[in-house]
């Protein structure tokens, strides 16, 4: 069996973690070739000294000097590759077979595209990238022959309850054959069931205490407000070609049942399991194969309910807004996943409350619909159309303050 030389984007996040996890199970099969971080340069070390990465990739010299002085006196350090042009070159290197792209925000849209451009496996953690730029990211894939492997849980998920196409992982261009519906899961987050008056006073860290999943503090604070769910919805139309109509949300408060296809035969298939990325993770390194993850057994007979029901939309405006987004087109992608990460970053850091992330993201979508943008042509494009959303939603963001 050839080895797979794995590039983790994003690898001392907690995706990046997880995938470390699952690689270290299988020296036989994944090498871990190239890691990344943006900050916590001491972590990156101590991966790198574990896995013996060849590559490192830190976003600046200060980062770099920090990583060659807690580097240990042996074994030989690794190459330091310093910048988001290094990012993007390193997810394309000839070495590497497989790229990890779990990078949150549009930050990661350049290097994972960098990697379906070069026809690797692709291993999309980073929604945010096909939110600005599905269109794009799914023509890459296909004029490159790469391999698309969606790891967000509801996608992995439906992609393992679609008919066993060899070419579902290459981008197809209409939704695959009988399916009616996809029904992606949410779980409501931790403001499910707290009175509506008390969501102007929570806190960060409220919001951030996720019931089920443990992930990154940008998207635990947009699964507390359903934009999470609002961007998956965008996801799932580009990754299976599937309109905005037949994509419905459902709450799911316990998080087993990863979200359904249903057939137009009236059947509909559930992919369950532990709420832990490990599955979708090990299922998307080894596709088509199924390898172990490290996850439990899932005891059955333990589990006493699996309620659903329809999210209100009064609590989470959000995902409305991603449903007009999606609706109006690439731009209005653009705009609302702009205005959200700069919104949650500051109420992340205590400059806004919870409940301006909504009206923030509404108004950005409003300003931002008023100039009709074209519908950006390539990365360039989408990246100035981000910028500029982002200048917006600081701007209402002052305003709200
Ligand atoms: P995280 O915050 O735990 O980790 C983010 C990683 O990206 C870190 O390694 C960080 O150093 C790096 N990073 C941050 N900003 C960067 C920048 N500007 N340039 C380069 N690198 C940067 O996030 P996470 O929870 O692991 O999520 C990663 C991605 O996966 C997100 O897009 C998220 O939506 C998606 N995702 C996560 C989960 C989950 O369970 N955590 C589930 C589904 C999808
Ligand atoms: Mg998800």
């Amino acid at each position: 069996m050839k080895v797979q030389n794995v590039c983790v984007l994003g690898s001392t996040g907690s995706i990046g973690e997880s995938t470390l996890d699952v690689i270290a199970r299988h020296p036989d099969r994944y090498r871990v070739y190239a890691l990344s971080a943006y900050s916590r340069i001491d972590k990156l070390v101590s991966q790198a000294v574990v896995t013996g990465a060849r590559v490192v990739v830190v976003p600046d010299d200060a980062a770099r000097q920090c990583f060659r002085d807690l580097w240990p006196a042996a074994p030989a350090a690794p190459e330091v590759r310093v910048g988001a042009q290094a990012l993007a070159d390193t997810a394309a290197d000839t070495e590497v077979t497989a790229v990890m792209a779990a990078i949150v925000g549009t930050a990661g849209l350049p290097a994972a595209l960098a990697a379906a451009r070069a026809g690797k496996r692709v291993l999309l953690a980073n929604k945010e990238a096909l939110v600005a730029a599905g269109g794009l990211f799914m023509q890459a894939v296909r004029e490159h022959g790469a391999e698309l492997l969606p790891i967000d849980s509801e996608h992995n998920a439906i992609f393992q309850c679609l008919p066993a196409d060899e070419d579902r992982a290459r981008a197809p261009q209409r939704p695959a054959r009988g399916v009616r519906r996809l029904l992606l899961t949410a779980s409501g987050g931790p403001f499910r069931t707290v009175a509506l008056e008390a969501l102007h006073d929570v806190t960060p860290d409220q919001a951030c205490a996720h019931p089920n999943w443990s992930m990154g503090r940008k998207i635990s604070v947009d699964s507390a407000t359903m934009l999470n769910k609002g961007l998956e919805v965008i996801e799932a139309h580009w990754l299976f070609s599937m309109a905005p109509d037949s994509i419905q949300v459902l709450i799911h408060p316990q998080s087993l049942v990863h979200s359904m296809v249903e057939y137009e035969d009236g059947s509909i298939l559930a992919q369950l399991g532990q709420p832990d990325m490990r599955t979708p993770i090990a299922y998307g390194l080894g596709f088509p194969e199924r390898i172990p993850s490290g996850v439990g057994l899932f005891d059955l007979a333990r589990l006493r309910h699996l309620d659903f029901e329809q999210p209100d939309l009064e609590r989470f405006p959000c995902l409305a807004l991603a449903f007009d987004a999606l609706r109006a087109g690439q731009s209005s992608c653009i705009s609302l996943n702009a205005a959200n990460e700069v919104a949650v970053e500051r109420f992340l850091t205590g400059r806004i409350r919870y409940t301006e992330i909504s009206h923030i993201i509404g108004d950005c979508l409003e300003r931002m619909d008023a100039l009709h943008c074209a519908a950006p042509a390539n990365l360039e494009d989408v990246l100035e159309q981000d910028h500029h959303a982002r200048a917006v939603a600081a701007e209402l963001c002052m305003l709200r303050a």
